[in-house]
């Protein structure tokens, strides 16, 4: 029997998509990549999971998990390896638990950001998500697969207790998860000897079906830092003091430095959306955007959130700007301080410089809510707006035919190899190809930065879409030889990376031979099979 319709026994007719509508929808992304995919399946639990892999294996044919698939930039929807059936656990979206003493939550792959911060409001748990800028209805786990970076840090140091489903189509529980009566499975995740739950983050050696993910506990106070660089030349010093700030733990949380191509594709969208509700048409809105943007810029800005007592935000606020003096200029935002500002401005918006300063303050919310742990869909405008296409109402990114590639390679915090970093950036990618990098570099540890690169191209022009990978290639390849190596590459990239020369990734091979022999799962992604 074909593979197809054994499936369909598992998951029913409803939950299997095969037409050319549904898999043009899951094929279009935004990278300008092409592939070909079977199927689309939508299971519902692990034990369904468990037998689409035993049907995969019966078949030698490849499957794609994802959990919402919105990996956008980096390869989408799209399978590294043309040809497989997509496992797509958007239904898989349980909520378990929330354990109020311990501060962690149990979820399926499906469970969104907006979800969970709902789930957290809706039953008054004090805690905090860390989210990403990726949009409300993106996954934990899924960026988690992909070693993605919240807004306070590292997705995967926060998870334990991983529920996978090999492509042996056995389940492992990591961990304690495999002990009966374990208290500790989501508390501690190496369990007792060899720690496994490493091998599934950016690997293709299972479906993870459950994870147990700790929670941020609310701090009595919270507040938004933001610090501006004056001068460019002062690059390096900026980075170093904002690295000493972090390591002495005097900011305990993570700064993210944006270049103001960066910042620009952050705010413009925000301002605009604030005239046209002012009641300007788009081209006003544009202008009056970009205008104000410009006035206010700086060559590069710093951000982080502060969470802890009134007297460490203080101290942590007064520190941050005496080390900047002379260089850079920090300011110190709450909800409340910002709901003050913006009374005032509206009580003096007769005065044309105080409407301009209540559209700016408009553009705080999102950034302080992120760093709240409020996920929104704002930074999504940022894909639309380099190319001129802001939609209405946001739609799915690829819709709009406006490209997109990420590099992100990781660097050791210091002020000089951050200088380097941005100088082959903009060596390759704008003196060479033409491009304009958007830059952020977050501290992903006490240590490393991991650098977040983009550009933006038109995908309805082969051209553009060429130059663009041909770019985004060679900024790759020139950071790998600098030593300056990706923590995380597009599906496109996964060569650049990997080597049948390199003994690790042989070891790498080899692992899949034990956990997955047929090679079911997601062939090619971060392996050489
Ligand atoms: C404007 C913008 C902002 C962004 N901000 C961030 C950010 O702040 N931090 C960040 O890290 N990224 C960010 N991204 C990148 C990306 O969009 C996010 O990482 C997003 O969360 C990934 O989508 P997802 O959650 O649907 O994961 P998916 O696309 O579902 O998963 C990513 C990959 O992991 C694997 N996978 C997924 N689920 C499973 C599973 N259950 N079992 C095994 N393998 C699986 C698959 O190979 C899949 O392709 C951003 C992108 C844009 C465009």
């Amino acid at each position: 029997m074909n593979p197809l319709t054994k499936w369909q026994g598992i998951v029913g007719e409803q939950n299997i998509l095969t037409s050319s509508e549904h898999l043009e929808r899951y094929t279009a992304n935004v990278t300008g990549i092409e592939r070909s995919i079977q199927a689309v399946l939508l299971p519902e639990s692990t034990e369904q999971v468990q037998k689409i892999v035993a049907i995969a294996n019966e078949n030698k044919t490849p499957l794609y998990p994802i959990s919402s698939g919105k990996n956008w930039g980096l390869g989408d929807r799209l399978p590294v390896q043309s040809g497989a059936t997509i496992v797509d656990l958007k239904r898989m979206n349980k909520i378990h638990r929330v354990d109020p003493h311990h501060g962690y939550a149990v979820i399926e792959p499906g469970v969104t950001q907006k979800q969970l911060y709902e789930y957290l409001r809706e039953h008054n748990l004090p805690f905090i998500i860390n989210i990403t800028g990726a949009g409300s209805d993106t996954t934990f786990v899924g960026n988690a697969m992909d070693r993605g970076i919240g807004y306070y840090g590292s997705r995967v140091d926060s998870m334990s207790g991983l529920e996978v489903v090999l492509g042996n189509g056995e389940v492992l529980r990591t961990g304690f998860g495999h002990y009966l009566n374990s208290k500790t499975t989501y508390l501690y995740p190496h369990g007792v000897g060899p720690s496994l739950e490493g091998l599934f983050f950016q690997s293709n050696f299972g479906i993870v079906t459950k994870v147990g993910m700790e929670l941020i506990p609310h701090k009595d106070s919270h507040a938004y830092l933001s610090c501006s660089l004056k001068n460019p030349n002062n690059l390096e010093a900026f980075v170093d003091i904002l690295t000493d700030l972090r390591q002495r733990n005097i900011v305990r949380t993570t700064f993210h430095i944006s270049n103001d191509h960066r910042s620009e594709i952050n705010a413009c969208p925000l301002l605009y959306n604030y005239f046209l509700k002012e009641g300007d048409d788009k081209e006003t809105s544009k202008r009056k955007a970009v205008e104000l943007f410009n006035s206010i810029k700086s060559c590069w800005s710093a951000s982080c959130g502060l969470l802890g007592t009134k007297s460490y935000i203080k101290d942590a606020y007064e520190h941050t700007k005496q080390a900047l003096k002379g260089i850079g200029s920090v300011k110190l935002w709450t909800f409340s301080s910002l709901k003050k500002q913006q009374k005032i401005a509206q009580r003096l918006s007769f005065l044309p410089s105080y409407r301009l300063k209540k559209a700016l303050l408009a553009t705080l919310e999102p950034p302080l809510g992120h760093s709240r742990g409020i996920p929104s869909n704002d930074a999504l405008n940022s894909i639309f707006w380099p190319l001129n296409k802001i939609p209405q109402d946001l739609i799915e990114p690829a819709q709009q035919n406006c490209g997109k590639l990420y590099v992100l390679p990781l660097v050791p915090m210091s002020g000089e190899a951050f200088g380097e970093v941005v100088q082959i950036t903009t060596n390759i990618l704008h003196d060479k190809f033409g491009f304009t990098p958007y830059i952020t570099m977050n501290m992903a540890k006490d240590k490393v930065f991991e650098s977040v690169i983009n550009i933006a191209f038109h995908r309805d022009d082969p051209h553009q879409v060429q130059k663009a990978h041909n770019a985004i290639t060679e900024v790759n390849r020139q950071f790998v030889t600098s030593g300056y190596i990706p923590y995380r590459v597009g599906i496109q990239a996964m060569s650049e990376i990997i080597s049948s020369q390199d003994y690790h990734w042989q070891i790498v091979a080899q692992l899949k031979d034990i956990l997955d022999p047929n090679k079911i799962i997601s062939p090619g992604r971060y392996n050489l099979v």
